[in-house]
This record gives structure tokens, C-alpha cells and sequence, in this order.
């Protein structure tokens, strides 16, 4: 047998050169409070109504290429008197953020963010040929219109991605600064809301301001507040054109009968899957609480998880906390880590953990 090329052989595009694979560490360990999931299982019943739909299935055709069922159902739980024609979806908002960038970014177009923010977005622009540029936020990481309006002046982008809560620092920002924005562009300002369920203020969202914005794209998951990160459904609500170019470049039957039947499931148990996101807020809360209680820093946050610090070396820190079984993520700003909201079982573990962890730091 010939031997196998290595990467090195092959004739990879020359930006993929020296890339890695993204993805946060999946470890077997006891308590995962690392890619602000859920912690919290579907019930029994629940997955016995998987189960059923995905039995009764259809799997020798192709699914419906539109999944019309699927997304009436996701403008019925968004409301805002949205309809099928608003409503998009893939596998994770991350597909439906490609599409949005093949459809609108390319060759010789600009998407800007604000930093710090998600580390996946760098590479939807660079997997859709758009270039990727960023503007700060300020010191607090909130986001106040003249920066954002600033910064389009500059870079003149095709889209704009404005994360609220944003992800790693947990920041809201405001409507009427997205309000301020939307008012002094024509670019495509997609809001990712992919943790809004969580936010103090759920009902601020950006999918009020829909009827007024044909450039606005309000981009959710239901990876998070929902329960459902294994289930891969995100969706965004825009206007119908906007839709319709995401189905310009989606690959057909992008979303399999799997994933349609069970996410279907899901939405029609809403109430259960979304039961413990009051609980979840009033974690988060509590360690906004605790941590500085303890002598930490931590940043304010509207989502499922929070940014404590700050830690001399924080990956020293993130092993330490792993060697005790707790897995957190090592990121956001320098000697920053970011714990996401668990169960009170893995809450009390990570507390623990942390005390340690902060008394060998001190050397007692
Ligand atoms: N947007 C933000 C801000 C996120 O933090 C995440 C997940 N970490 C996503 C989008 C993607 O979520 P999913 O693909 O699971 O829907």
C-alpha cells in the first residue's frame, strides 16, 4: 500500500495551512461547565416522543427541503407576529451563520465584530472567503452605538454581528443602541441572540424591531436555553428576502427527518425545555454573587455563564480545577476564565474546587 499523504502533500487552500480544527476540549470528566450548555436532560416522556417521531419517519425520500412544519412552529415560540417566510434554520445557528455569510459576505466583502466576542465567527468569514474585521469594545465590553456606527464608517462591511448577551463576557447590549445602528446602516446587522432566553430582560429582543428593518437578521439557537445543543437546531427570524438567500446556498436537504421530527418534539414541549432557565439565571446570579464574595473578579453577565478571574495564570488555574474533575472554558480576556451555569450538584463541586484552587494560589 502506498503510504498516505500527510496535509502537507495535498493541495489544501493556503489559508487552511497550520489551521486546527475549532472545538472546546470534550473530556470525560464528572462536572462539563465548559460550552454553556444546559445541564438539565429531557425527561423521560420526552424522549419516549422522540422516540415516536423519529419511528414514524419517513427515511427511503429525501425530507421536505423547506421544513415548513418546522419553522411555523419556530415562529409560533418567537411570536412577534413572525411567519414561515421569516423563519430560517440549520444544524446550529454556526450553519445558519455560514449561510447568512455565503449569501451576503464573499470574496472582496467585510464582516465586522465586536471584541471581544465568539471565537467561532472568525471562521464563518474565512470558510465564505469574507474577510474578518473587529472594533473593540469598551473597557466594560458594552457596546454603545457611535462605536459600532464608528467602526461601519471605517470598514464599510457587508454584515455586522452584533452578540447580545454576548459570548465570553456575558454583556447585553441595549435596543436602542441597535435601534441607533440599524437606523444609520444598510448593512446587514444580524443580532446573535443565541443566549437571550437568559438575559434579565428576555423580552428586549431585536425581533422587535423586524417590522421596521428589512437588513436585520435576529440569529437564536436552541443549543442553550432549550436544552437541545446534542439536537443541532438554530434558526433566525428575518425578512423574507433575507430567508430567501440562505436558501440560495444552503446545501439541499441540509436538515435530515431526524433532526426536523425531534426538534419538532421539542418545540411542542417548550414549556418543559425551557422549565429550568429561571433556575439557570438565578445560578448565574449567584455566582455573580459568590464569586466576588471569594476575592474574585467577575464580569456582569445577561447569559448562562460568567468570565471569573483574574487568575496570574489562568491555564494553570483551568488544569486545577480539571485535576479536581471540573471542566471550565479557557477563555475571553487575559486571566479570564468562563464557567458556565450547572446543576447545584455541579455548582457545589465547582465551588469546592474553586476554594481550593484559590487557597493553593495563596499558598496557605
Ligand atoms: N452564537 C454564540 C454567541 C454562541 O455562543 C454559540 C455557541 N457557543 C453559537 C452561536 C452556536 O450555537 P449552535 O451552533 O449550537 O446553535
Amino acid at each position: 500500500m502506498k503510504p498516505q499523504p500527510t496535509l502537507a502533500d495535498l493541495p489544501l487552500r493556503p489559508e487552511l495551512v497550520g489551521e486546527e480544527p475549532y472545538g472546546a476540549p470534550q473530556l470525560d470528566v464528572p462536572v462539563c461547565l465548559n460550552v454553556n450548555e444546559n445541564p438539565y436532560p429531557p425527561s423521560g416522556a420526552m424522549l419516549v416522543d422522540m422516540a415516536q417521531a423519529i419511528a414514524s419517519g419517513v427515511y427511503h425520500r429525501y425530507p421536505d427541503r423547506e421544513f415548513t412544519r418546522l419553522r411555523s412552529q419556530l415562529a409560533d415560540y418567537l411570536g412577534h407576529g413572525l411567519g414561515v417566510a421569516n423563519i430560517w434554520a440549520a444544524n446550529g445557528s454556526n450553519e445558519v451563520m455560514t449561510h447568512v455569510l455565503g449569501a451576503f459576505g464573499g470574496p472582496g466583502r467585510r464582516v465586522l465584530t465586536f471584541t471581544p466576542t465568539y471565537s467561532m465567527y472568525p471562521e464563518y468569514a474565512r470558510n465564505t472567503h469574507t474577510e474578518y474585521v473587529t472594533a473593540p469594545r469598551r473597557e466594560d465590553y458594552s457596546l454603545d452605538a457611535a462605536t459600532i456606527l464608528l467602526a461601519i464608517e471605517r470598514f464599510s462591511p457587508t454584515v455586522v454581528l452584533i452578540t447580545t448577551p454576548n459570548n465570553p463576557t456575558g454583556t447585553s447590549t441595549p435596543l436602542a443602541v441597535i435601534e441607533e445602528v440599524l437606523a444609520g446602516t444598510d448593512a446587514i446587522v444580524v443580532v446573535d441572540e443565541a443566549y437571550q432566553e437568559f438575559a434579565r430582560h428576555p423580552e428586549q429582543t431585536a425581533l422587535s424591531l423586524l417590522a421596521e428593518h428589512g437588513n436585520l437578521v435576529v440569529s437564536r439557537t436552541m443549543s442553550k436555553a432549550f436544552a437541545f445543543a446534542g439536537g443541532r437546531l438554530g434558526y433566525l427570524a428575518a425578512a423574507p428576502a433575507i430567508v430567501d438567500a440562505c436558501r440560495i446556498v444552503r446545501l439541499p436537504y441540509h436538515l435530515s427527518a431526524q433532526t426536523q421530527a425531534v426538534a419538532s418534539v421539542a418545540l411542542r414541549h417548550a414549556d418543559e425545555m425551557l422549565a429550568r432557565v429561571d433556575e439557570l439565571r438565578a445560578t448565574r446570579d449567584e455566582l455573580l454573587r459568590r464569586g466576588p464574595e471569594m476575592g474574585f473578579d467577575v464580569v456582569d453577565s445577561d447569559a448562562n455563564f460568567v468570565l471569573i478571574g483574574r487568575w496570574a495564570d489562568r491555564h494553570a488555574a483551568w488544569q486545577q480545577l480539571l485535576d479536581q474533575g471540573v471542566l471550565v472554558r479557557e477563555t475571553g480576556p487575559d486571566g479570564f476564565l468562563r464557567v458556565s451555569a450547572g446543576t447545584p450538584q455541579e455548582m457545589a463541586a465547582f465551588y469546592d474546587a474553586l476554594a481550593r484552587v484559590d487557597a493553593a494560589r495563596k499558598g496557605e
